[in-house]
């Protein structure tokens, strides 16, 4: 969340990208990887041709709907939900006048061992740093937390990447398409996390969520991804936001920004690590890399901030795809 100083980010350790993507780059420093045990995210962004035609969708999806909503407005107040989801009776989420409010149903799953039975104040804290990051970078979204599952299952809890994802969570999973599911596990292969996209939600509305790794929260082992970013790292997906590296220093999906199709998101040729405060792996625009947005790859004590575009981007992708039709 805060700064650290510049030296921080000299601290060079084993990089995760071959050889070949560290020759491309301008400085090998940027690819630090604090901690190479860890991979930031495994969440399956689309191809570029896939991309184009969910713009296009999008914009079909918002202009039926506008008829009822003059402005950008908010979902607000957390009122009729069911959006069609599967099933159970799940308290109305609660947030302060004004947000958006988004119910956040928890999943602990742990190993029985021991491993992964996060405590109620480690889920406390975590949703005080995704609504903190959120509200923080004036996105109109609330995050409340409505009801917290547990589970002992040894193979749900180091397969939930990959094997027993689907049956976890076809298993787990409540709400419709504007409640959060979240669970904690231990994704193999070191990954922080992963998401699903809110315009996944139609086909695949089971899987519709984000994973974390349970020592990614905060006060976890992760360092120096143990302040919880990876959650709201995740959930910028969820809300249909890819990565600021997204596409390079070229287009990625649309016509309104470079790569990431955001347009006050510096383009950038890589994911960064570490702290790497001056980075510019683009150099034809104007700015430098965006270095402290939730989106890069840096560690948590870095990132710190979502932009005004990826607000409005997100505004796009709930009234399209997550919130309750009236
Ligand atoms: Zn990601």
């Amino acid at each position: 969340m805060n700064r650290l100083p510049i030296t921080y980010a000299l601290a060079l350790t084993a990089s995760v990208f071959s050889a070949a993507t560290l020759a491309q780059n301008h400085r090998a420093w940027d690819q630090a990887n604090d901690n190479a045990a860890f991979k930031r995210c495994a969440t399956k962004h689309p191809s570029q041709a896939e991309a184009k035609a969910i713009e296009r969708e999008l914009r079909a999806l918002l202009a039926a709907k506008k008829p009822d909503k003059p402005g950008g407005g908010n979902g607000n107040g957390g009122g009729g939900d069911d959006g069609g989801g599967g099933g159970g009776d799940l308290p109305t989420p609660s947030c302060a006048a004004g947000k958006t409010c988004i119910g956040v149903v928890f999943h602990v799953v742990s190993d029985g061992r021991g491993n992964g039975d996060v405590p109620d104040a480690s889920i406390d804290a975590q949703m005080q740093v995704i609504n903190a990051g959120f509200s923080g970078s004036g996105m109109p979204y609330e995050f409340d937390l409505i009801k917290t599952t547990r589970t002992a299952d040894r193979k749900w809890y180091t397969g939930c990447y990959g094997r027993s994802e689907q049956r976890m969570k076809s298993s787990l999973r409540q709400g419709g398409p504007d409640t959060l599911n979240v669970y904690s596990c231990r994704p193999s292969q070191g990954i922080l996390g992963f998401a699903t996209f809110p315009f996944s939600y139609d086909s695949q509305p089971s899987l519709d969520g984000v994973v974390i790794l349970d020592e990614s929260m905060p006060g976890g082992t992760a360092a120096p991804y143990d302040e919880g970013d990876t959650l709201t790292h995740e959930i910028g997906h969820w809300l249909g936001l890819y990565h600021t590296f997204q596409g390079g220093c070229g287009n990625y999906g649309g016509e309104n920004g470079d790569g990431d199709s955001v347009a006050d998101t510096a383009a950038e040729a890589s994911p960064a690590s570490g702290c790497p405060i001056g980075r510019d792996t683009c150099p034809d625009d104007a700015s430098n890399d965006p270095i402290f947005n939730f989106m890069d790859y840096t560690t948590d004590a870095c990132m710190d901030r979502f932009t005004v575009g990826q607000t409005g981007r997100t505004d796009f992708f709930w009234q399209g795809y997550r919130s309750p039709t009236p």
